[in-house]
């Protein structure tokens, strides 16, 4: 039977070792194997989950957000709302039922951008947002490339987008830095790790530093740097801003590319194109680009006081107010769930780059 742990064995049999980059790509986005075109990874029961999966209070607050953030814009008529990766669309549901009460808003919004490569959670997408009313509706728009954007300031939106794009990692060895490779080993019939033979380019990407120790590993996320040069100077020509959510990366060095398949970190070999793998975000590299495309930064702060400035505990309180008990347990096991620092609180941090003329946004203390 061919399944992608058979297409990727042959290849590197063929044409040598795979860079992570390249074995991401295929284990998330492979058109019939990946894991995003196969699965539905979130929810409690499912593989791993994410804040809007947890409580609609999320979805909410980001679209009263984005409200005011168009308001602080100075209500520009035609505009675009963007998100990347949406998921089961579960955030966008949310988003869309809070912005409908304003209708001002709704009327002014041109395109409803939803960025996917997933062929299979876009039709699971279309499904959720199904109930909206036609206004709404036809004012969506799937999209898989950044050109496809009318020029229009924009509004975009990213959670847990930027930790599923694929890395590249590189490591200290006797012989100097090496970029990190995926081999195949066909006595043993398992995929491991290797090093490229030669020194590599990507040495240019660390961190200026004397001394390295043997076994560092520095991660460039190449794909995320690509893209959000493209984004931010897109964001600076059409006047737009952007709320970024993800999982921090909080050393400079450091190994953080993982597999979770039932809520449970898995060897990235284990379940091949069957669980999600990921990397921690570099935050520091949205402040450099941003600096060079002359943009404002707000933030980084962790998703607790992100949260907790954008008004979750006033809007737990309502709900709590027409909950029963059972209702009002959960709301608050939720609540706890997204901004406890032992949990999402701090281990997502928020940040929000914008042009210009942009001098405060709802959520950052600035
Ligand atoms: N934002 C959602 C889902 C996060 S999972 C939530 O918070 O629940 C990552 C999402 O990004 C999925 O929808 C996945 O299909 C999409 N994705 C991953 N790599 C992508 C790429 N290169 N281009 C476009 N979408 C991608």
């Amino acid at each position: 039977m061919k399944n992608l742990e058979e297409i990727l064995k042959k290849r590197i049999i063929v044409s040598g070792p795979l860079s992570i980059s390249d074995f991401i790509s295929e284990t998330n986005l492979n058109k019939k194997f990946g894991y995003y075109n196969k699965n539905l990874p979130f929810g409690k029961d499912k593989d791993f989950i994410t804040a809007p999966e947890i409580s609609q209070m999320f979805g909410e607050l980001i679209a009263l957000w984005a409200i005011d953030c168009w308001n602080k814009m100075g209500k520009p008529k035609n505009f675009n709302i963007i998100e990347l990766g949406p998921g089961s669309g579960t955030l966008m549901n949310d988003f869309l039922r809070t912005i409908n009460s304003n209708k001002e808003f709704v009327k002014n919004c041109n395109n409803i951008f939803f960025f996917e490569a997933s062929i299979f959670l876009k039709k699971i997408q279309k499904k959720n947002i199904n109930k909206f009313n036609i206004e709404i509706k036809k004012k969506i728009k799937w999209i898989n490339n950044l050109n496809k954007i009318n020029k229009l300031p924009f509004i975009l939106i990213a959670n847990e987008f930027f930790d599923a794009l694929p890395i590249k990692q590189i490591e200290f060895t006797k012989t100097g830095w090496r970029e990190r490779m995926i081999n195949y080993d066909k006595k043993k019939k398992s995929f491991h790790f290797s090093f490229s033979n030669n020194e590599t380019l990507l040495e240019k990407f660390l961190p200026k530093k004397s001394k390295y120790k043997i076994g560092s590993i520095y991660e460039i996320p190449i794909k995320m740097m690509i893209f959000i040069d493209e984004l931010f100077k897109k964001m600076k020509k059409e006047k737009s801003t952007c709320l970024i959510i993800d999982y921090v990366k909080n050393k400079t060095f450091g190994n953080s590319l993982k597999s979770i398949k039932k809520q449970k970190i898995t060897k990235i070999f284990d379940a091949i194109g069957n669980s999600d793998i990921s990397s921690h975000v570099n935050f520091n590299l949205f402040e450099k680009i941003a600096k060079k495309n002359k943009l404002n930064i707000f933030g980084p702060i962790n998703q607790r006081n992100f949260l907790i400035n954008i008004g979750i505990l006033y809007r737990a309180k309502m709900l709590m107010n027409k909950a029963n008990n059972k209702q009002k347990k959960m709301i608050l096991n939720n609540l706890d769930f997204l901004i406890n620092n032992n949990k999402m609180g701090e281990i997502f941090h928020v940040i929000s780059i914008s042009n210009k003329n942009l001098n405060t946004i709802e959520g950052f203390n600035k």
